[in-house]
This record gives C-alpha cells, sequence and structure tokens, in this order.
C-alpha cells in the first residue's frame, strides 16, 4: 500500500541532530526526555539506553546549571560505551549561555528557552517604568499589543488557579530566582494576570517598552546567545528554540500578551539572531498544555515563517499532557491535527509516567497518518450483529500470529456482506462468512473459500507462505521498523 502522498508535507530545511535529520522529507523523529537527574550519570545512562532500545531517536536531558552541562561528557562516554551512539540534545533554559555553551561540546543538540535564556524576574520593572514613561510618550511603542491581545484571546484575565496550572514564570518560585541569582534587590513584581479588562489597559500602557529599553534586552540577549551560536557552530551542533506558552519572557507578556502572537514573536527573536550570525542549523517548538493555544501557536509560527522566507523544522508536542488515557488523547489531539496540515518534522509526547510509555503513542500517532510504518496495520471491523465470530478474540489470535510481518495490512472482517468492500484496501482479508466459514481475501480478490473457522489462522498463515511474505517470528525480537520516506510540498 502507498503511504507517501497521505498527507503532503511542509518543506522544511534539514536540520541535522547528529546522524539524525529531521525536517527535508525525512521521516518524523521520535524523541523523549529523560527524568532521572543529570548528576546521577550511570541512572541516565540506562534510561538513555532503555529510550533509545524502545525507539526514541533523540533523547533530551536537563541541564538545569553548569554542573549537568558538565555531566553530559560522562553520559555520552558510557552511552556509546556501553550501547552505541545515541543522539542527545541538552535542555536549556534560564541564564543559559555558559550553561548551552558548555553543553554543545558534548550532545548533538542544545534547546533554549526564550522566556528564561536571560532571564528577568516577572515584574520587576513595575517601580522603574515612571522613568521610562517620559521616554515611552516621546517614542513609538513596540507591536501594538492591545489589539493583538484582543484578537488572540489573551490570557491576561484568566482565573489563578488556571494560571498556577500553567506553571506560568509570573509566579516563580523565590528559591528558583534565588538559584539564578536574578532580581534579588527588585521592588515587589506587578503581576498583569489576574486583572482584566481596562485595568489591563492601563498596567500595559504603564508597562509598555520604550525603544531603548526593547534595544537593550535585544544587546543583552545577544550578548548572551553568540556564545551558544559560535559554539554550535564550532561543534557542529543543532539548536532547537523552543518556545513554551507558560514561560514567556516579561517582555513579550507585556507587549503580546499571554498569546500564540508572544510565543512565535519570542521565537522569531531567536531565529533572527541565528541567522545574522550565520547559523542555520535550527529547528522550532511552540508549546503548550492547551492543545488550542499549541495548535494556533505552531499554525502561526508556520505563516509567520514563510512570510519572512524561513523554513526550520518543527518539533511538536503538547507539554504537561498528565498521564493515562487523557494524556495519550490530548497529546493525539494537537501533535495529529498539525501533522495532518503537513506541520511537524519531530514529536515528542509529554506524559506524567515513565518516559518509555511515550515512545508507542508516538509510533501510533506516525503509524495511524501513515507518516511511518512500524507494526503490521490492522483493519478490523467493530463487530455487529451479522459477524460470524467472535471477532475480537479472532483479531488477537490473528495479530498473534502476525504481528511481526511489519509492512502488511491485514483485515479482519465478521461478514461477507459488507466485510470485503470496507477492508480498506488492505493488502489480506481474513472474512467471516456462512455456515461458520471463512473466505481470505488477497487484496480485493476471494482466493481460499469455505474454510472452517478453526483452521482460519492456519490458512492465512498458508496463504502468506504461498505468496512468500512470511517469515517466520524472531525469538523475543521486537518488530523490525521500517522507515516512510517523505513527500514535501
Ligand atoms: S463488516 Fe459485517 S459484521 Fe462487521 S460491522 Fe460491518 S456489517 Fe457488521
Amino acid at each position: 500500500m502507498n503511504l507517501d502522498v497521505t498527507y503532503p508535507r511542509r518543506n522544511t530545511t534539514p536540520c541535522k541532530v547528529g546522524p539524525i535529520t529531521m525536517g527535508g522529507g525525512h521521516p518524523v523523529v521520535v524523541q523523549s526526555m529523560i527524568t532521572e537527574e543529570t548528576r546521577n550519570i550511570d541512572a541516565c545512562v540506562e534510561q538513555i539506553i532503555g529510550l533509545h532500545e524502545a525507539g526514541c531517536e533523540i533523547v533530551r536531558v536537563t541541564t538545569p546549571t553548569l554542573g549537568e552541562a558538565e555531566c553530559l561528557e560522562a553520559i555520552r562516554a558510557k552511552v556509546t560505551e556501553k550501547h552505541g551512539y545515541v543522539p542527545l540534545t541538552a535542555d536549556v533554559h534560564h541564564q543559559g549561555s555558559a550553561i548551552a555553551v558548555e553543553a554543545a561540546k558534548h550532545v548533538d543538540e542544545v534547546r533554549v528557552n526564550p522566556g528564561l535564556f536571560v532571564f528577568k524576574r516577572h515584574g520587576t520593572r513595575a517601580n522603574d517604568v515612571g522613568s521610562q514613561n517620559a521616554e515611552n510618550a516621546a517614542t513609538p511603542q513596540r507591536p501594538n499589543a492591545d489589539s493583538g491581545l484582543k484578537a488572540q484571546g489573551s490570557r491576561l484575565n484568566a482565573d489563578s488557579d488556571d494560571l498556577k496550572a500553567q506553571g506560568s514564570g509570573l509566579n516563580a518560585d523565590s528559591d528558583d530566582l534565588k538559584a539564578q541569582g536574578s532580581g534579588l534587590n527588585a521592588p515587589p513584581p506587578t503581576d498583569l494576570r489576574g486583572e482584566s479588562g481596562e485595568e489591563i489597559d492601563r498596567l500595559r500602557a504603564e508597562l509598555a517598552y520604550g525603544q531603548t529599553e526593547w534595544a537593550e534586552e535585544m544587546a543583552a540577549i545577544e550578548d548572551s546567545f553568540v556564545p551558544v551560536i559560535e559554539a554550535c557552530k564550532k561543534h557542529g551542533r543543532a539548536l532547537r528554540v523552543g518556545v513554551n506558552h507558560g514561560s514567556l519572557s516579561e517582555r513579550m507578556l507585556v507587549t503580546y500578551g499571554d498569546t500564540p502572537e508572544g510565543m512565535v514573536q519570542s521565537a522569531l527573536e531567536y531565529l533572527r539572531l541565528c541567522e545574522k550570525h550565520g547559523y542555520t542549523n535550527l529547528n522550532i517548538s511552540a508549546k503548550a498544555s492547551r492543545v488550542p493555544i499549541m495548535l494556533a501557536a505552531n499554525r502561526l509560527l508556520v505563516k509567520r515563517m514563510d512570510e519572512i522566507g524561513m523554513a526550520y523544522p518543527l518539533h511538536l508536542g503538547v507539554t504537561e499532557a498528565g498521564d493515562g488515557e487523557y494524556a495519550r488523547i490530548k497529546s493525539t489531539a494537537g501533535i495529529a491535527t498539525l501533522l495532518s496540515e503537513g506541520i511537524g518534522d519531530t514529536i515528542r509526547v509529554s506524559l506524567a509516567e515513565d518516559p518509555i510509555n511515550e515512545i508507542p503513542v508516538c509510533y501510533d500517532i506516525l503509524q495511524a497518518l501513515g507518516l511511518r510504518k512500524t507494526k503490521v496495520e490492522y483493519i478490523a471491523c467493530p463487530s455487529c450483529g451479522r459477524t460470524k465470530f467472535h471477532l475480537p478474540r479472532v483479531l488477537n489470535e490473528v495479530r498473534d500470529a502476525t504481528k511481526h510481518l511489519v509492512g502488511l495490512d491485514i483485515a479482519v472482517m465478521g461478514c461477507i456482506v459488507n466485510g470485503p468492500g470496507e477492508m480498506a484496501d488492505a493488502d489480506y482479508g481474513y472474512v467471516g462468512a456462512a455456515g461458520g466459514k471463512i473466505t481470505l481475501y488477497r487484496g480485493k480478490e476471494p482466493v481460499k473459500h469455505g474454510i472452517p473457522q478453526e483452521n482460519g489462522v492456519t490458512e492465512l498463515i498458508s496463504l502468506l507462505k504461498a505468496d512468500k511474505v512470511w517469515t517466520d517470528p524472531p525469538e523475543g525480537a521486537a518488530p523490525r521498523r521500517e522507515l516512510t520516506a517523505l513527500k514535501t510540498v
């Protein structure tokens, strides 16, 4: 079955993460993140190897301080020695310049969060803006925050419980701030959230960045970011500009609100800096814990990039999705929706579970969309009053016998009335017939009639052997994965 053209892909510039290439028509890459503390090197090594064996193609490791970044050297060496090469990403957040420079020596990709990379405590400008107001009155403001906020449905007036659930940096805990050494002598923060309507507009106008202050902050970002760009260039690393809805900078919040536009502009600033300094081995993420915001941010990111001639690959994910069935559905709603629009080059399903559980979900999303094929595709009717056998049991029997034949599509249908027409172009069909018998199909053609139900699976295997598509199941080994090259638009 030809899966190549199911979903035309957005044409993106390839981004090389060690031996893996994302974008540019390559298969959608599956990635995850370990949960062990980075200083616990042996535990990290075991978890990285476990994830890679499960099919995770890029493994992310957190590096909150320089100490963790320095641990990456030993982690890289031990993983390679015990298992082989695994592409690694270092996750960098607060005040990340020196951390990212160190990480770039050891891993294939560095992820920076623009909202935290040059971290200023939210609201610390509140008592300083009086001196800014004269300047603001004399100079034009940055892009029209007010209209953007209304258009984007800002969450600045969201209820406080919601905001806590988003994990916003606005109420970052004081220990965290002390650890970062920022804002310790700052006046009490003015938190825009919790306010509404005209009060937001008033605070927004009061806190608006003047051109000088904006330029100063951009210069500070560039000063911190250029060493990271140069380190990535020097070591041949990739860089992910990873924006999170819950951790936008104060400047973005004040200017664009807590909106998809703010997320997009936050990413674009860093992308422009990379291009200014001659570095383009990039990918981007715009994640949110709410699916509609994640969708809006990624669609807007693509639109804005198209407008300015950028085509960097996108990393898709729904943050803080939780656990269990709903987390999987929520992640799928966000990731699959964008993939079905041709958007997305690498994915991570974030579960509040062992990260190894994330990998099958990623592969199932990709298989269901026809973007990668990692297992047999089974098509089975839901059964009804016409069903000629116990369909769930027979489906399990067929699956047990054939699940190692990656690449095949096999249908199990309850009746010969509707089954053959609804087998969705399966390669083979196992269909209930009158009198407790089974009919086997090769494509749309019935090739074996009147098979007693108890012999159905055996006869199916015989047919597969006769067609030379059968192989004996490997002892205890995971099914072979096949990659499907993707067509782009
Ligand atoms: S294929 Fe036949 S048995 Fe299965 S749901 Fe449709 S009508 Fe019912």
